[in-house]
């Protein structure tokens, strides 16, 4: 898609500099805009901060027609104008919370015949909810106006991802309603399944899909044990390495962002608070008086986060646990997104257990980007995480007898269960659930007692990558939490079995 010349290619060349001022295009901007300029549904997984506004403002610039966005947030959507008509670029949006006298002027001029508007922002529950929209675009359609259907935030369709909005689900009515209009969905965030769900629920057909690394080698993470001395550390933090600097701390509750913040300030920190029991205006203040620089730190629950444009965060610090991992991806990405090196602290605490923390062997990178089933080598984070810091040499450990027991001990199990199951029985716990199913009494239970904790997890972890066994998900609620459970993969693990396949995996040794 990058390599053919197409007709509008020069057109391309010159408005992105002459309109948006951009010398050149980020991988994959000018091959989804070519794709959806030639008239495909496309799928777009590019990262927080990777230019995906401009795979369809451009094309809505030199296409004839407008060009309809669909955005989960009005903060969102007035950030896009104002930079839109800084472009000398016309754009409107449509919301519930506008005039209806001023919707409907904004209507009368969309299908008026010299209708200025190159694009036209809506949040979801217009198209779910207002005819008097749907009846609009339709006139726009019949006179081949309706130039392109924009998905912002398309994860936001999925029950599996991490921000669902019910809202999306109806959005499917627009493919159905105007099946010649390409629809573009946009994310930074979709697994495999949420890409799915999305594309499913959209109704697109032979779909074109970019997607690219999630790598942001800019960022440099570290996980940290937390102690009651957490803020006293930050401030330290902040002093040492971010001083006058911006960021954000995420905390699990809103009495947590108020006592953070008030520490702060004694510390001498210009910080505020920002959570979801505020009243609008007083979260709009703040996030103004943060866009301007008169507050440096956001104590904050994720409400604070889509739509902060901020490029200069220079850091990103979880006061507790993120929900997921793809969340704590999100968010951390709100770090450095003018490419300058910005720091991702985590904090956590025994009871906050996840898998990602605990582990102190492998490379931060490499485990965010697994979760995006996308292979990283860990040399080439170039010791810019916590981990790959602390290696100074390593040495290679043949498991092949640890992985063929872990497999086995999947397959007495049954196939139903989780890895940390699996790896509890096979470490010896007599953890009530264990006794439950009787798994004390398997030959294999406490087999692998006398490894290192971690040990065992990794080799798992391996095991599942290089599919010798495979997960299994589940969607276990209607909140869409999302379990799994371990299957062996029999024709690839007949290898190890048979095959004299060998697993040798490196394990590093810490100063
Ligand atoms: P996303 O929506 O993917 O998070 P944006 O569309 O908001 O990203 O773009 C992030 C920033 O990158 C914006 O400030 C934008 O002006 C800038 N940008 C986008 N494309 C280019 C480009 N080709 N060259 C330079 N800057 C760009
Ligand atoms: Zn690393």
């Amino acid at each position: 898609w990058s390599s053919r010349d197409f007709s509008w290619t020069k057109k391309l060349e010159e408005n992105n500099k002459k309109v948006f001022g951009n010398h050149s295009f980020r991988p994959n901007q000018r091959e989804v805009i070519n794709a959806t300029m030639s008239g495909y549904d496309v799928f777009v997984l590019m990262p927080t901060g990777g230019g995906k506004s401009l795979t369809y403002q451009l094309p809505a610039l030199i296409c004839p027609g407008i060009t309809l966005v669909i955005s989960p947030l009005v903060s969102l959507i007035q950030d896009q104008i104002m930079h839109l008509l800084q472009a000398n670029i016309p754009a409107a949006y449509l919301s519930a919370n506008m005039d209806w006298s001023e919707q409907q002027e904004i209507l009368r001029e969309l299908t008026s015949d010299y209708c200025k508007y190159k694009l036209l922002y809506v949040t979801p529950e217009k198209v779910a909810k207002s005819d008097v929209l749907l009846r609009h675009l339709n006139i726009l359609n019949t006179r081949d106006l309706l130039a392109r259907i924009v998905i912002d935030e398309a994860h936001c369709v999925s029950q599996w991802g991490h921000d669902f909005r019910p809202d999306y689900q109806c959005l499917g009515i627009l493919k159905q309603k105007f099946p010649k209009t390409p629809v573009l969905a946009l994310t930074a965030t979709a697994t495999a399944s949420v890409k799915e769900d999305v594309v499913q629920a959209l109704g697109l057909i032979n779909c074109i899909i970019f997607r690219q690394s999630f790598n942001r080698p800019n960022l440099q993470y570290s996980v940290i044990p937390k102690t009651k001395k957490c803020v006293e550390d930050i401030d330290k933090f902040i002093k040492e390495n971010h001083f006058d600097e911006c960021g954000i701390i995420y905390c699990l509750s809103r009495m947590d962002c108020e006592k953070v913040a008030e520490k702060l300030q004694e510390y001498g920190h210009k910080a505020a608070f920002y959570h979801g029991n505020m009243d609008p205006a007083q979260r709009a203040f703040i996030q103004k008086q943060w866009s301007k620089d008169e507050i440096n730190i956001i104590c904050a629950t994720v409400a604070f986060g889509m739509g902060i444009n901020k490029p200069d965060v220079r850091f990103v610090i979880h006061h507790s646990l993120p929900k997921s991992i793809e969340g704590y991806h999100q968010e951390c990405g709100r770090a450095g997104r003018d490419g300058q090196r910005s720091s991702c602290l985590l904090y956590y605490s025994y009871s906050d257990y996840v898998s990602y923390c605990e582990n102190d062997v492998d490379c931060r990178r490499l485990l965010q980007l697994l979760h995006f089933g996308e292979k990283f080598n860990s040399a080439h984070c170039q010791k810019t995480c916590d981990n790959c810091c602390k290696i100074t040499s390593s040495v290679d450990k043949d498991v092949t007898n640890i992985a063929k027991q872990l497999v086995e001990l999947v397959r007495l199990t049954g196939q139903q269960f989780s890895s940390s199951h699996i790896l509890e029985v096979y470490r010896g716990s007599l953890s009530q659930f264990v006794k439950k199913h009787r798994h004390e009494t398997l030959s294999l239970h406490g087999a692998g007692k006398h490894l290192a904790k971690g040990e065992a997890s990794r080799i798992i972890h391996h095991l599942v990558v290089e599919e010798f066994l495979l997960e299994d998900v589940k969607k276990s609620d209607i909140y869409g939490s999302v379990s799994s459970v371990l299957k062996v993969n029999e024709s690839k693990a007949k290898n190890l079995f048979l095959g004299g396949k060998t697993i040798i995996l490196r394990f590093p040794s810490s100063v």
